[in-house]
């Protein structure tokens, strides 16, 4: 089966190399598409099993507009011929994915988990229903599929894959940029923390977060929230959302301060190497998902577990 993998961030574009090396007997090309020089990225990407790279550089890609970006993946497909597109389940991959099957006349299979190929169709599950059931879909033949960020290893190893550089042919677009908004500079990337320890509703006020801040120090890690804290209340930024409709993390420590644990909350961190929670029911369903539990008053646990760890650290 031939795959075509592709998405804007290349530690995803690795881990979908990986994800279509699970199936066997596979051809995996990628897609380079943006206004850069791909060289370096090129370079990057040549890992074991890959065995061609397409790369479309254009300055109508600047900017990443899901039209061009688009025509240009359709372009490269037409060379490459894949049966499967992959592509990273990033805001932006979400965007291009369905606008490419269209195109390919191909299925869209989203945020696919356990996928599995067979007989040139494929099948995955998905959650639905906000997180109450899973699906199972099977595609009648190709598909494009997306799957989530670091859902898979990154592949490694060394190839050397056939280089192919195509002009960009599509230059007309409907859409333009007319203004751009710096990031908020205190915005933490969650999503590659090594730890993250994250608040949800047991917290009864803003101001009380601080309690997190001097956990989160000594362990060096990344604050995140459940929904509640940030679509909510918002006593924090959409960024540091954990879930189904937030961020998808995968660090080696993630601890749940306050968090029920509803599946739409796991299903953004239920990787997680090693998972701490801290609870104050005993019969919260995070306590069937975690590793370490502490069944306690968040208040209470808290501070003396910063304590601790300060006293065995010295941070
Ligand atoms: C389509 C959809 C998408 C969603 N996406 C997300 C998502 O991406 N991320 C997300 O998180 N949620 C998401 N949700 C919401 C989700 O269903 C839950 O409502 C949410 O995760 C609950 O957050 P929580 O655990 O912080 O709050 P609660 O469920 O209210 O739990 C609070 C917990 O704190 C405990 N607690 C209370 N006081 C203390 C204390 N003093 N000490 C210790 N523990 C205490 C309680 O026992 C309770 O278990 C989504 C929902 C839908 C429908």
């Amino acid at each position: 089966m031939r795959f075509l993998v592709y998405s804007e961030d290349i530690d995803v574009e690795l881990e979908l190399v990986s994800a279509a090396l699970k199936s066997q007997g596979s051809q995996v090309s990628i897609a380079l598409v943006g206004d850069e020089d791909p060289k370096e990225n090129s370079k990057t990407l040549s890992v074991a099993g890959v065995s061609s790279i397409f790369q479309i550089q254009d300055p109508a890609l600047k900017d990443f507009l899901a039209e061009p970006v688009t025509s240009a993946l359709e372009q490269i497909s037409l060379e490459a011929k894949p049966d499967f597109v992959l592509i990273g389940a990033t805001k932006r991959g979400k965007e291009v994915a369905p606008k490419l099957a269209v195109r390919l006349k191909l299925g869209c299979i989203t945020d696919a988990q356990n996928l599995r190929f067979e007989d040139g169709h494929a099948t995955a599950d998905r959650v639905v229903w906000g997180g109450n059931a899973t699906s199972t879909v099977s595609s009648k033949s190709g598909a494009v599929i997306t799957i989530a960020p670091k859902a898979n290893e990154r592949a490694a190893g060394s190839s050397q894959p056939d280089v192919r550089v195509l002009n960009f042919e599509t230059k007309t677009r409907s859409s333009k940029v007319v203004g751009k908004k710096a990031k908020d500079s205190a915005e933490v990337d969650i999503k590659n923390a090594q730890a993250v320890v994250s608040a949800g509703r047991g917290f009864k006020k803003k101001e009380d977060l601080i309690l997190l801040n001097d956990l989160a120090g000594i362990l060096h890690a990344a604050i995140g929230a459940s929904r509640p804290l940030t679509s909510d209340l918002g006593w924090m930024p959409e960024s540091r959302q954990v879930g189904l409709s937030g961020s998808t993390v995968k660090p080696k420590l993630y601890v749940a301060v306050g968090i029920s644990g509803q599946i739409q909350h796991l299903t953004g961190m239920r990787d997680s190497k090693l998972i701490v929670a801290i609870n104050n029911d005993k019969n919260a369903p995070i306590f069937q998902e975690c590793d370490y539990g502490v069944v306690g008053d968040l208040y209470q646990v808290v501070p003396a577990l910063t304590k601790a760890l300060r006293a065995k650290t010295g941070r």
